[in-house]
């Protein structure tokens, strides 16, 4: 007989969580007006709201916290973590900051000027705000199959050369600062780039003389992806595929939230002193001095061991597989999931799930609201919530996809929690003829609604 898959890992040390019962779910959503982000934890059994960082430090980041050093320069904890990202990364220049959109705004203060273009595989909200705060476009060069969600395709974060090949055909060098490629691609549900596709945005953009960009939040997950699904890559370890993939850049910003196996903090890597140089000045203005940059000596020095623990294979393949195993039950179960399964996250399909209830009622918050009701599960809605109003319509916009991502904490939960969140899906889905109604917003913020709206049942 195969044996079961089994995780790495064994416990020890162990964190209470609350169970509560469907009667009380009831009072405490109805009590927040329906907005999932008002709960307080405890109200939660499942916390699938983000993987960014909710994820569990191992034993060896826990006692690399102890020798932290805590002196304002020269930290002995930056001075390891630096070395960690150089030996990583090949990048020589490192900039810690306080979180990944941190090392945004810092490295985009030097970069990027107003009416620039900046081209990537659908750049994520903060990539982009940090962009169009400075009077700049960022436009989506992702392939198309990336959109058609019946497709199965390998590597759907992979950008498209002609769309490319537009752009620096028909704008002045100058006005494209560089090329940002997303790996994993977070806004398309964690979908990897290629290795061969990196290697062709890279040749095209030498021959264009523009740079190459990391944003890297999630730059492990996507090094499994390439192992696992390129067969040139089948016996690469994957520090050596994250050390090529990074040797096409100029640099990279990243997110320690994720990758990074920390709880928060991020960094600027860069191989250009000039623009280290002139990044420093900003870094030190908005986040502190360049051996620290907003984080602590001891938070240096967890990052420094989850990078390596990160971009070791038998951590990738636990988390790629629970994630997996979440999608793949779902999928036996009948219930409609978006595919292939990204490397951080599952979404489910609300407009497969509950066509029954008009578009108009917000049919993934609705699906969302009842998966907490049911199950003490928060997921969050990815639609027309978070889709917003057209800034000068003022009419809600209708986004193709209505969607609840259920996004998994690294190393936070275990099988069985992955099969109780199955399995009330599928309860859920077994009753779903009965979901007539869903919701009407009765309060919300001019922008960014989705965080504090309240919405009413219908
Ligand atoms: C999370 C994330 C960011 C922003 O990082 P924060 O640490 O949340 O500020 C940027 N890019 C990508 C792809 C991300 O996933």
């Amino acid at each position: 007989m195969d044996l079961p898959y089994t995780e790495p890992y064994k416990y020890k040390m162990v964190e209470s969580i609350k169970r509560s019962t469907m009667e009380q779910r009831k009072r405490w959503i109805q009590n927040v007006h329906y907005n999932l982000f008002s709960l307080t934890s405890d109200q939660v059994f499942i916390d699938l709201l983000t993987d960014s960082g909710t994820g569990a430090m191992s034993d060896a980041q826990w006692s690399a916290m102890f020798t932290g050093d805590e002196s304002y320069a020269g930290s002995r904890s930056f001075h390891a973590l630096e070395k960690t990202i150089q030996n990583l990364t090949g990048f020589q220049y490192v900039l810690p900051t306080h979180q990944g959109r941190a090392a945004e705004n810092v490295l985009f203060s030097v970069l990027v000027k107003e009416g620039d273009i900046i081209p990537g595989n659908a750049h994520f909200d903060t990539t982009k705000g940090h962009i169009e705060f400075r009077k700049a476009k960022a436009i989506d060069c992702t392939i198309d199959e990336a959109y058609d969600t019946r497709l199965y395709h390998p590597f759907k974060g992979n950008l498209d050369l002609k769309k490319l090949k537009i752009i620096f055909d028909t704008t002045p060098k100058e006005k494209i600062p560089f090329v940002v490629v997303t790996i994993t691609c977070n806004s398309l549900g964690g979908q990897p780039v290629s290795m061969q596709n990196i290697r062709a945005v890279s040749s095209l953009c030498k021959k264009y003389g523009i740079p190459v960009l990391f944003d890297a939040a999630r730059f492990a997950e996507n090094a499994y992806f390439i192992k696992t699904r390129e067969e040139e890559f089948k016996n690469i370890t994957i520090k050596e595929i994250a050390k090529e993939f990074f040797s096409y850049g100029m640099g990279m910003t990243m997110s320690s939230k994720k990758d990074g196996l920390v709880n928060m903090g991020g960094f600027i890597a860069l191989n250009d002193p000039k623009i280290y140089k002139e990044a420093s000045v900003f870094n030190i203005m908005f986040e502190g001095y360049i051996t620290y940059g907003g984080m602590n000596g001891r938070d240096m020095a967890a990052l420094a061991v989850g990078l390596d623990e990160a971009t070791e294979f038998d951590y990738l393949e636990s988390r790629i597989k629970q994630v997996e195993f979440l999608g793949q039950t779902l999928d036996d179960f009948g219930v409609p999931v978006q595919k292939p399964f990204g490397g951080h996250a599952i979404f489910i399909d609300a407009n497969k799930f509950v066509p029954t209830i008009p578009i108009e009622q917000y049919r993934a918050q609705a699906l969302a609201i009842e998966l907490y009701i049911v199950g003490g599960i928060r997921g969050v809605e990815i639609g027309t919530v978070l889709a917003d109003r057209d800034p000068f319509t003022r009419k809600n916009r209708y986004p193709e996809l209505e969607l609840v991502r259920l996004a998994i904490p690294r190393r936070t939960y275990s099988q069985n929690h992955m099969l109780y969140v199955a399995t009330v899906l599928k309860n859920i889905y077994d009753s779903r003829k009965e979901a007539k109604s869903g919701y009407t917003i009765i309060e919300e913020a001019p922008i960014m609604r989705h965080f504090t709206a309240k919405f009413k049942k219908i």
